[in-house]
């Protein structure tokens, strides 16, 4: 039955069954590895790695300088990931039992973890963080990941990953389903957990890239074994859209950026508490301000510009209502543009002249109107 694949396979029948004695786990892993994916064994029957050998398992040992991995041990996880197929053929061969973990860092591949687990609702604010959910919104029927993630989707007018059915879709046994993405360039995206307190793309929703593995489709758990959907068997590129909302929700590395300060809360603050129409000056400045001191996170990009001229219009037109100075406006953009892009004052000074001169001719909420 097509559907009970155990393993998604693209080899001739010819090579399969020239393969037929091997253990599906072994299987697994080759295939795996063919697609040019690092592979490790999972515990047999679970979802968690095999575990160290007693050395690795001393308190105090840590990866650095362990001579495990250079032996061919599978010690430490997804770090002993490989796709040497003399150590995968000895690993699985000699324990058929082991599931299979691919790392998914070095495998540029970045897998949706979409959760499906009873758990009550958290707070609007984590269901998709940075996106305010307004307590009108009527939350009945929200319940999983399925569901935020839907509506994250829906929100930017994209295809539902759960949906994609350009791409390898794994259910996992627990009702979850792994939608897997190859990364379509070099940058190293980072993993999350969507139900933890830190970086989240959405509640229930994991991303399992850079410092994450990923159970391969065809390992039996206890539980059961995580089965392909449909007949897509590779994963398609990570879609823009998708890109987006990751590097949004910060599963980017934060460039380390000497000498960067964020935008003075204070001077902002002074702004935002003078004036008319407060809330939306305040609204206004804060959002194109906001978007400008995100590209710190983006080490290159044309954005970057259009953000600060857009940023400085704005300014522009608040100073020419009369809600900030132009010295309080220029304050502020410099500053955002020196924590985005340190060392190119001279640049963003001359973004921010031309952007302020023409907005200063389109006066924004002027006062009384506000
Ligand atoms: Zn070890
Ligand atoms: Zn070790």
């Amino acid at each position: 039955m097509a559907t009970e694949l155990h393993v998604p396979s693209t080899r001739s029948p010819r090579a399969a069954s020239a393969d037929s004695t091997a253990p599906r786990s072994l299987d697994t892993a080759r295939w795996c590895a063919r697609q040019g994916w690092p592979v490790h064994p999972l515990a047999a029957g679970r979802k968690t790695p095999a575990g160290n050998c007693d050395a690795c398992r001393r308190p105090g040992h840590t990866r650095e300088g362990c001579p495990c991995a250079a032996a061919g041990r599978w010690c430490h996880g997804f770090h002993a990931a490989t796709r040497d197929p003399a150590r995968i053929g000895r690993w699985w061969g000699e324990h058929p039992e082991f599931g299979v973990g691919v790392s998914c860092g070095p495998a540029r591949l970045v897998v949706i973890d979409i959760d499906a687990h009873e758990q009550g609702l958290p707070g609007r604010d984590r269901l998709l963080p940075g996106i305010p959910v307004p307590e009108q919104v009527d939350l009945t029927g929200l319940a999983n990941g399925f569901h935020t993630l839907a509506v994250l989707a829906a929100l930017r007018g994209a295809t539902d990953p759960a949906t994609d059915e350009s791409t390898l879709r794994v259910r996992t046994p627990s009702g979850g389903l792994h939608v897997w993405y190859l990364a379509p360039d070099a940058r190293r995206w980072r993993s999350s957990a969507g139900s933890g307190g830190g970086r989240a793309l959405a509640w229930q929703v994991d991303v399992r890239a850079y410092g994450g593995y990923i159970v391969a489709p065809g390992t039996t758990t206890g539980a059961g074994t995580y089965k392909v959907v449909g007949a897509v068997r590779r994963p398609a590129p990570l879609p823009p859209w998708l890109a987006q909302e990751l590097e949004r929700t910060g599963h980017l590395p934060v460039p380390r950026v000497p000498g960067s300060h964020p935008v003075p809360p204070r001077a902002l603050q002074a702004v935002l508490a003078g004036g008319d129409g407060r809330a939306r000056t305040g609204g206004a400045l804060r959002s194109v301000l906001t978007e400008v001191a995100a590209c710190a996170v983006v080490a290159h990009g044309a954005a970057f510009s259009e953000k600060l001229n857009r940023a400085a219009y704005t300014a522009g037109g608040l100073v020419a209502a009369g809600h900030l100075t132009r010295e309080q406006a220029e304050q502020l953009l410099r500053s955002a543009a020196a924590a985005a892009r340190p060392g190119q004052e001279r640049r963003a000074a001359q973004i921010i002249h031309s952007g302020m001169s023409a907005g200063l001719r389109q006066p924004l909420y002027p006062r009384g109107r506000a």
